[in-house]
């Protein structure tokens, strides 16, 4: 099907932007990498009049490392992340997720701020960001503000941003050099939206039976309305070996997830994927 028509305007800063946004309230749709929104238009699912696309703002794309946070310009691309050498340095979560996201074709467009404001439940970068405590900045021509991603996704596709307002960025502490990453997640097909996934952290220090692992984090895709982090789960996998906190973890997650069948995997389907999941993620995370 073809996109019901709109028009089309491309504002050459962040004022202008603003502008446009103002002007047209809720008829205005923000346009990035146009690899979510032109799908939804072209099934009619939503017809805005004004497609604002901000792809000729400048400074909104780009990678900044600086000694304890990585700031991600909203424009960046899904494959910009996944090839920086900054990224694999310093988050190395975010470049083990990147290659499930869709195929290269997708990634050389979708932009890492447009996969946030979209607030798909089964997207990589937002159990990420939750997973490494991201902070989004936000702006409007009110000002700036700072959200945590662990407070920014309000539900199904439904996050904090207020009308006007644009994701501009994204800041992400950088965890210790002693920390370990490991992203998971199980698709139909390369390149599909995961079934299930986890973006897991943690540090693995020297205990008397292995590696045992503290500042675990478990954040999940694809088992619930918003990215999932599980805090019953990462509180019982706290400062034990992988081993045990796989058990100890896996036998908490009913607590803290509570999936919902979809078209093709049914509830109890998605929790033992969970559970399996969060086994070879904490034992990865030791190895
Ligand atoms: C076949 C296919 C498979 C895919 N598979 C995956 C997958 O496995 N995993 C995955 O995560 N994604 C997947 N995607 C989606 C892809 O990652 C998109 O790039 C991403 O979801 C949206 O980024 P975008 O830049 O294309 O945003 P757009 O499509 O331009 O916009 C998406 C939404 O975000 C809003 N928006 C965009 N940027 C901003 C901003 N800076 N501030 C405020 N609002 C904004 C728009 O108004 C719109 O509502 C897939 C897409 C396709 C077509």
């Amino acid at each position: 099907m073809k996109p019901p028509s709109f028009a089309y305007a491309r504002p050459g800063s962040l004022a202008e932007a603003f502008d446009l946004l103002e002007r047209h309230g809720e008829d205005a749709k923000v346009l990035a990498g146009g690899q979510s929104l032109i799908a939804t238009l072209n099934m009619r699912l939503s017809s805005p009049a004004v497609l604002v696309d901000v792809t000729g703002i400048p400074g909104l794309a780009g990678i900044a490392a600086a000694k304890d946070k990585v700031r991600i310009g909203a424009l960046t691309t899904h494959r910009a992340v996944e090839r920086s050498a900054e990224i694999g340095a310093t988050l190395p979560l975010l470049a083990q997720a990147a290659r499930h996201i869709a195929h290269v074709a997708i990634r050389n467009v979708g932009t890492f701020g447009g996969s946030l404001a979209m607030a798909d439940p089964a997207a990589e970068w937002p159990a990420c960001c939750v997973a490494l405590d991201a902070e989004l900045v936000l702006a409007s021509r009110a000002g700036e503000r700072r959200v945590k991603a662990r407070t920014f996704f309000r539900g199904l596709y439904e996050t904090d941003l207020k009308p006007g307002e644009l994701v501009t960025a994204v800041e992400i502490p950088v965890p210790g050099k002693d920390h370990r990453a490991s992203f998971m997640e199980l698709a139909r097909r390369v390149g599909d939206y995961a079934i299930v996934g986890v973006a897991a952290l943690a540090r693995a220090g020297a205990g008397k039976s292995g590696k045992a692992l503290t500042d675990v984090r478990l954040a999940y895709l694809g088992v619930g309305p918003t990215p999932m982090l599980a805090t019953q789960a990462m509180a019982a996998a706290e400062g034990k070996p992988a081993a045990d906190a796989a058990a100890a973890a896996q036998a908490a997650l009913d607590r803290d997830l509570k999936p919902t069948a979809d078209l093709h995997t049914s509830a109890a389907a998605k929790m033992h994927l969970a559970r399996v999941l969060t086994g070879r993620a904490l034992a990865a995370l030791a190895a």
